[in-house]
């Protein structure tokens, strides 16, 4: 993550939206598009194989960086870049989130939002006014047991919410679990997979042996390669394209 720094949110904040990073491009994160990548900071899970730690243990915040600087590179990028990928953290979270989407919208941009989908009335509020052009929500076990992985009591009903509400919104989406071994089973990614019906796109993202929230998980065993392309089979049964990244 390229970071540009402000000044810290913890003494002057810009508004409600504490940005903890930008990477200014990339080729990878939104199909098909070259985009700008904006790291919300805070969020109300815990998820301990995360790898923005930063961005989610107060302790490791950095300085924020402010909106309006975010807005001036874009303003320099009009032509260079499609669109902008706003992810976390959690960037529902942010109460300036949708104010900050209508300026990158007005200025031409695409956007991209990531969520954990714990926050349903702000994905509705963004889908009903048609701010987004694409999705990509996070889920993260079967509902059964989903504080059990995000290591925080937690409503369950507002992920199901989020998952109808992006399944029936249409537009451009992506559902991705991260498969870790310890925390989940085939029959896990097989009950998510029934909870999710009616995706367009479904991907199973390889846990990342880097930094992690918690520090024991860092040398987590990887799911085997051979049941990743076993589970792909199967879930090719149930939704038009499925990834393994
Ligand atoms: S993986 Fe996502 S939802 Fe989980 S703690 Fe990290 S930022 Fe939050």
């Amino acid at each position: 993550m390229l970071l540009l720094h402000g000044i810290s949110c913890l003494i002057a904040k810009d508004g409600s939206m504490n940005i903890g990073g930008l990477q200014k491009v990339s080729l990878i994160d939104y199909p098909g598009k070259i985009s700008a990548i904006i790291f919300t900071q805070g969020c109300n899970f815990r998820c301990p194989y995360c790898h923005n730690p930063q961005l989610v243990d107060p302790k490791l915040y950095r300085p924020c960086l402010f909106s309006k600087d975010i807005l001036d590179f874009l303003a320099h990028r009009r032509g260079k870049l499609d669109a902008v990928t706003i992810t976390g953290g959690e960037p529902t979270l942010q109460e300036d989130l949708i104010p900050l989407i209508q300026k990158i919208r007005k200025m031409g941009f695409a956007v991209k939002l990531d969520s954990n989908g714990s926050r349903p009335d702000v994905l509705a509020h963004l889908l009903k006014d048609k701010l987004l052009d694409f999705i990509a929500l996070d889920i993260k076990a079967p509902l059964d047991k989903y504080s059990q992985v995000v290591k925080v009591q937690m409503d369950t009903g507002a992920i199901a919410q989020s998952v109808r509400l992006v399944i029936q919104s249409k537009i451009p989406q992506e559902f991705r679990t991260t498969v870790v071994k310890s925390m989940l089973t085939q029959k896990d990614i097989l009950a998510i997979a029934k909870e999710i019906a009616g995706a367009k796109r479904y991907a199973l993202q390889r846990f990342q042996p880097a930094q992690t929230l918690d520090p024991e998980f860092a040398g987590e065993q990887l799911f085997p390669e051979e049941e990743l392309l076993k589970l792909k089979k199967q879930l090719e049964k149930m939704f038009p394209l499925v990834l393994i990244r």
